[in-house]
């Protein structure tokens, strides 16, 4: 990978990695907590946040949007079971810093966002890293991303009251779709949905999350 181009000395003081150890200990898979530490956070932030860019905690990243917790993204991505020939979507590219994880896991990541200064800011971010196996659209997610499905899986990280219909739909038999659901401005559900077959999936809930609203476009 190219050196960063834009933003913060990544020798800026204070860094540190994103503490793999206590993790670990939380059972995520290995190749997750690699991806972890291969992805400098701080390069996703806002530079008035540098300084805490390592913390476990979701920071702000401009237009009433958040950066999540490194543990959650963790998460979702060791529940999401990325594999390297895998095609991966997610919903609410935000900074960029989950689809960045979800590229040092996967064949190929496309990435939506709805705030068009995000989606901008994000993809010249990703272009700066050379992560070259992401696309980033600007758009509403609901409907997916057809021409780059179907999915292994799918990263929702924005909250939703009930599972999208066009999402499942463009999820492969086998595929994984993480996402919180209920409703804005509260605690929601981080669901873990899974195609069992054509037509078919099982949803389980493994947590409460705090996430940002699903918002929709109004064409
Ligand atoms: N994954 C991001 C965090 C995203 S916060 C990161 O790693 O930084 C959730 C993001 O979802 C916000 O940027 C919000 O604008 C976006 N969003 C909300 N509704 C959306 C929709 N319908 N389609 C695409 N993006 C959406």
């Amino acid at each position: 990978m190219r050196p960063p181009t834009r933003r913060h000395d990544r020798h800026h003081p204070g860094l540190r990695p994103v503490r793999c150890q206590c993790f670990r200990k939380q059972g995520l898979s290995e190749r997750v907590l690699e991806a972890m530490g291969q992805t400098k956070r701080h390069l996703f932030i806002p530079e008035r946040s540098c300084s805490i860019a390592y913390a476990d905690r979701p920071l702000p990243i401009g237009l009433g949007q958040t950066i999540s917790q490194p543990f959650i993204v963790a998460l979702m991505t060791h529940l999401a079971e990325v594999a390297p020939d895998h095609v991966v979507l997610e919903v609410g590219t935000g900074s960029g810093y989950q689809a960045a994880i979800l590229a040092h896991l996967a064949r190929k990541v496309c990435t939506i966002e709805i705030v068009p200064q995000l989606a901008e800011a994000a993809a010249k971010t990703l272009r700066d890293l050379a992560y070259d196996n992401v696309s980033v659209r600007l758009g509403d997610g609901y409907a997916g991303w057809p021409e780059c499905g179907p999915f292994d899986a799918i990263v929702v990280t924005a909250a939703l009251g009930q599972l999208p219909p066009p999402l499942i739909e463009r999820l492969k038999v086998g595929g994984r779709l993480i996402m919180p659901v209920g409703p804005a401005y509260t605690i929601q559900q981080l669901s873990v949905v899974e195609k069992i077959a054509p037509g078919k999936t099982t949803t389980r809930a493994v947590g409460l999350v705090r996430f940002v609203p699903f918002t929709r476009s109004q064409n």
